[in-house]
């Protein structure tokens, strides 16, 4: 039994004064810190002074494979960047071996993330996957717009998928990506749903991303017609994007990016189990604006980091400040607050996992967090948790102690 005291707790959704919490792998109370005491005195006891214990984050759409990236690929604009990622993948996929997904792994849980949504390309990285501390939706992705390809992108993802499989566990989902509108096939697209909806996978997907991808898809213009004609000897796209839309009607899905989807699109994902996944970084990185927040309210949101491959960090924290600052018609300290409770709560009930709350009962998955000696209006709190965090000072996955 571990008992951690600080000055406050945020549940996430209230703030609790004067508590320590008490825990093994599950949070077993949450009570005076002398009440603890008295009911376990053979505690390991870690009490801290100018800090707050809040829920670890679930940083649901991520890359991995591409952490090799610092200043490789060319951010500004979509198509740019793009034709970067094609020049320079094989080298950025051999410089990140294991050593690499460690790395990547280990600046994740000691920025205080204790749950990801991988999305793999390759499965490369999916043993270092398993066997890490992390809970981990394993979102194994199909690409392929070639009709000639289909059928060998398939083959690849089924061979993926059954590897991932085999290494399920309670913290380890074996997962299903569509990478796009674009880039695939509505049949390849269709089948690996098939799979996904007799397995009960979750399934996420890019969609609406870019400005060229918009209008791509509505006019076969743009940016993407020059793209398409030189790598894939394709002059009109592959599919109409409501009837994409459409097959995601029976799965659990998890649209990512959404910055130019249209209206008829909202209303139809509306109608389908689906949460939103926000990734302000990237998208600001590769030119892509930002997020109608008004519109995916409705839905779950959660906020992400993407990869390496678009940002130069998976540390939330950095996340959570731009989206503060993307967003500048939310009053600061109520949006703070809706942050938090996103970045934590609701991204684990978008991936599924029982962690993301302060509670008896759930998962010991907490983060101890400095926050500033002079705060004087409580309430603040969620605004200086944000402005002030570089990373916690420690970390629990399962009541393990992980920094
Ligand atoms: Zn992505």
């Amino acid at each position: 039994m571990t008992i951690v005291h600080a000055k406050h707790i945020l549940s996430p959704d209230t703030i609790l004064s004067d508590q320590a919490v008490a825990f093994d792998e599950k949070i077993v109370a949450i009570d005076s810190f002398d009440n603890l005491l008295g009911r376990y005195p053979d505690a390991k006891v870690i009490r801290f002074e100018d800090a707050v214990i809040l829920p670890t984050f679930a940083n649901p759409h991520v890359h991995l494979e591409f952490s090799a990236n610092t200043a490789t690929l060319s951010y500004g604009d979509f198509i740019p960047w793009l034709n970067s990622v094609i020049a320079h993948r094989e080298e950025l996929l051999t410089k990140c071996d294991e050593e690499c997904i460690h790395k990547a792994i280990h600046a994740i849980i000691e920025s205080g993330t204790s749950a990801i949504g991988q999305i793999s390309s390759y499965g490369e990285e999916m043993e270092a996957c398993a066997k890490s501390p992390l809970y981990i939706r394993f979102f194994n992705e199909v690409i392929g717009s070639n009709p000639a390809v289909v059928d060998a992108m398939y083959a690849s993802f089924m061979e993926r998928f059954a590897r991932s499989q085999k290494l399920a566990n309670d913290r380890f989902k074996a997962d299903v990506a569509i990478h796009s509108p674009y880039s695939v096939h509505y049949i390849l697209a269709k089948k690996t749903l098939e799979v996904a909806k007799k397995e009960e996978c979750l399934v996420s997907v890019h969609f609406a991303e870019s400005r060229t991808e918009r209008e791509w898809l509505d006019s076969g213009t743009g940016e993407f017609l020059g793209f398409f004609k030189k790598f894939l000897n394709q002059t009109k796209p592959i599919n109409e994007p409501l009837r994409f839309l459409q097959l995601f009607e029976e799965t659990k899905n998890l649209f990512v990016h959404m910055v130019w989807a249209k209206d008829e699109e909202w209303e139809l994902i509306k109608s389908f189990q689906s949460s939103i996944i926000h990734c302000p970084i990237s998208n600001r990185l590769l030119g892509n604006g930002v997020l109608d927040l008004q519109k995916a309210r409705p839905l779950p949101y959660a906020l992400a980091t993407d990869g390496l491959s678009s940002n130069y960090s998976l540390n939330m924290y950095e996340e959570l400040r731009a989206a503060l600052f993307v967003h500048p018609r939310n009053e600061a300290k109520a949006f703070a607050k809706e942050l938090v409770i996103h970045a934590t709560k609701i991204a684990h009930q978008i991936l599924g996992f029982d962690a993301g709350e302060i509670a008896v009962g759930k998962p010991a998955c907490l983060q101890v967090v400095d926050i500033p000696k002079d705060l004087k209006k409580l309430e603040e709190i969620y605004l200086h948790l944000i402005l002030h965090t570089q990373s916690p000072q420690k970390v629990f996955i399962d009541g393990t102690e992980q920094k």
